[in-house]
């Protein structure tokens, strides 16, 4: 079994995660089997209960562990299973030690950091490598070195790469060489210091990864590789991207990042072939057509909170060769500036996943601006139930119809909790997580478009559709073309009278990838093309 841990330096944000997963994309397409692996040095037990202004987007896996969203990337660029096993919290950790000291489990001795809390870091190393059978297991450890918090982490990791011994493991450091503007040159002392600061905890890295917004010349390579004692060729230069993340691993290849990671863990492997990588970046870059989609929500400013929205709509360009202008709507300014000012010109709108009341009012007059304008609309979870609500204010002329989550008084509940979730007080508790299985009708839009009767599809919400009012609905010609196999929750609605109006109580974004764009998304930007182009779909 061989290791990679990557670490960051001088800031955060620089991508790690991203360049993680690129590693993986180049090591798979090499023929290997890849495992990949998030520690996060916080000590909430998930990022399941946290802000997005704190942490972005809550990324859901399968299982319905709620996690770190540079799994998403590692989903998106690999063929990797996640589970909750494949990201670490501080607050997991401490958690599991502080259970084991109560059960007597440490026999009476004082519970440490060291060994105690750093064994526990380094047995979810070993579970992963056990259960993935992997021949690279890649780990990423959040924040920045010098972090007060990441120190058990950073220590855990360099005991297991003495175990684990030489050529077996990998210290790859991602780290950040500014460019100052008064001086006209990039700076490598952020990163000396950096180096210096991990080589301080006994790691010494193999490779460093140099973000930068302008190349690295010879001299500064040479000047990095003498200076932070890696040789030469170790010294990647990982800059911008120009257009799209999805660059990154053609990027990391041209430098041969993937040799050099391969000759290192002695993996005698052919060289990757990246070509059809190659053509999602020519679609991305170049695309035969062009369409605006509006995203109507309401923590547009904050680049990660809708990250995998803004992804599988990016791969839905892509599976129709189209480049895709993502306009980041405010719902309240369409509540301010009405509906026709904001979303005029748009070739689709997408409602996506949300809590809370701020903007649910502008988010319904997106829904209806969709409707009447037969605009292509794709709603996601809360999507669902904001065109769920619009269709029975304005259509089935149910006054002040609302979900009780946010007006638990309204006279028509049609997205309430289910019975049974009304008792459970517990944060988190009620909530729907995880991928369950749904059933569609035949004939239906959303049938047509995933090819399939029963899909797969993952959920985090705590409302559904009510019931009661399934007939009112369906006399009106709201379609529900998915359910669960029980037939009890509505799972996708659509309108037939429309060219795409389609939502789902489900999250898609978390399965799209951009060699495997999401059927809906895919289908979603088809009609947008259309709508723009006046064609037929
Ligand atoms: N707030 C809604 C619910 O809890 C929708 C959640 C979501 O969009 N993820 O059901």
């Amino acid at each position: 079994m061989k290791y990679i841990f990557v670490t960051g330096g001088v800031v955060s944000s620089l991508g790690k995660g991203l360049t993680a997963a690129a590693l993986g994309t180049l090591l798979e397409n090499r023929g290997l089997k890849v495992a990949l692996q998030k520690f996060d040095p916080y000590l909430n037990v998930d990022p399941g209960t946290m802000n997005p202004y704190q942490h972005g987007e809550v990324y859901v896996l399968d299982d319905g562990a709620e996690t770190d969203l540079d799994l998403g990337h590692y989903e998106r660029f690999t063929n990797v299973k996640l589970t909750r096993f494949n990201n670490l919290t501080s607050g997991q950790v401490y958690q599991t030690v502080l259970n084991n000291e109560r059960e007597g489990k440490y026999l009476g001795k004082t519970v440490q950091v060291i060994p105690h809390v750093t064994d526990e870091i380094q047995n979810r190393i070993h579970l992963l490598a056990d259960q993935s059978k992997a021949d690279v297991v890649i780990t990423e450890i959040g924040g920045t070195t010098g972090d007060i918090e990441g120190l058990p982490f950073l220590e855990a990791i360099r005991e297991f790469a003495l175990e684990a011994g030489h050529g077996n493991v990998v210290f790859m450091h991602v780290t950040f060489v500014p460019f100052i503007k008064a001086a006209g040159e990039l700076k490598t002392k952020p990163t000396q210091q950096s180096v210096a600061k991990l080589r301080e905890i006994g790691i010494a890295p193999h490779i460093l990864i140099a973000r930068c917004e302008r190349p690295l010349d010879k001299e500064l390579r040479q000047k990095i590789s003498l200076f932070c004692n890696v040789p030469y060729e170790a010294v990647i230069e990982e800059k911008d991207v120009d257009h799209s993340i999805y660059e990154v691993p053609l990027m990391l290849q041209r430098d041969r990042l993937d040799d050099l990671v391969c000759r290192l863990l002695h993996l005698d492997t052919p060289t990757a072939n990246m070509a059809h990588w190659q053509e999602i970046i020519r679609k991305l870059i170049a695309p035969q057509h062009r369409v605006r989609i509006g995203v109507v929500g309401k923590y547009i400013e904050l680049q990660d909170a809708y990250k995998s929205v803004y992804e599988a709509v990016i791969h839905g360009g892509v599976a129709n060769d189209c480049g895709v202008e993502i306009v980041k709507v405010d719902a309240e300014d369409i509540e301010r500036e009405g509906a026709e000012k904001i979303l005029r010109g748009l070739g689709g709108i997408l409602v996506p996943g949300g809590f809370g009341e701020r903007g649910i009012e502008g988010k319904i007059m997106a829904a209806k601006y969709a409707r009447e304008n037969k605009l292509p609309y794709l709603g996601l979870c809360l999507g669902m139930q904001i065109a769920t609500i619009e269709f029975a204010r304005n259509v089935l002329k149910l006054d002040k119809a609302h979900s009780t989550e946010f007006d638990p008084d309204t006279p028509h509940p049609v997205i309430a909790l289910l019975d049974e979730q009304k008792k459970i007080t517990k944060k988190g508790g009620t909530m729907r997580l995880g991928a369950q299985p749904c059933q569609l009708v035949m004939g239906s839009m959303a049938a047509n478009l995933y090819g399939a009767f029963v899909v797969n599809e993952r959920h985090r919400h705590r409302y559904e559709f009510n019931n009661a009012y399934r007939d009112k609905f369906e006399k009106a010609d709201f379609v529900f073309s998915g359910t669960s196999p029980d037939g009890k929750l509505v799972e996708v609605i659509e309108l037939p009278n429309h060219p795409f109006f389609i939502a789902s109580q489900f999250h898609p974004e978390f399965r799209s990838k951009p060699h495997q764009p999401h059927p809906m998304f895919k289908g979603f930007i088809g009609a947008a093309h259309a709508h723009i182009h006046h064609r037929p779909l």
